[in-house]
């Protein structure tokens, strides 16, 4: 499994590692921008990522912009909402309002609650058939 980790703030990134690396090939980066631009290139490389991890607040671009443009570059790219990737907001800002707009503006699969741990992850994958079990 390939999986992207975007978050600003190091200790979370390292945490999602840690959380994810037994899982598959975790690639970090540090916004929104860099999410989108690894996004499109492993497309172009034919290697797309199976998971997405996206945190929302971010400088430079947001999690939620981050995953309006990777939704439309798999449109663009012609997959359809049964190949593309699992993308999960992780929010602090786990309010109603948040969680909404992930859901229906950008086209999320789920959202992730801060403080993140191994469990919750790991449910969740479970949940979208990542892993078995
Ligand atoms: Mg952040």
């Amino acid at each position: 499994m390939k999986i992207l980790i975007t978050d600003d703030e190091s200790h979370n990134r390292l945490l999602m590692e840690k959380i994810l690396a037994p899982y598959g090939n975790c690639d970090l980066v540090v916004n929104g921008k860099e999410a989108v631009e690894a996004f499109e290139m492993a497309l172009l490389d034919g290697d797309p990522y199976d998971l997405a991890c996206l945190d929302i607040m971010m400088p430079e671009m947001d999690g939620q912009e981050a995953l309006r443009k990777i939704r439309e570059i798999e449109r663009e790219h012609n997959i359809d909402e049964t190949q593309e990737a699992v993308i999960f907001m992780v929010t602090a800002l786990n309010t109603e309002e948040q969680v909404v707009q992930a859901f229906f503006r950008g086209g999320c699969t789920d959202y992730l609650a801060k403080p993140v741990t191994r469990d919750k992850v790991v449910e969740k994958m479970r949940q979208y058939n990542l892993i078995e079990e």
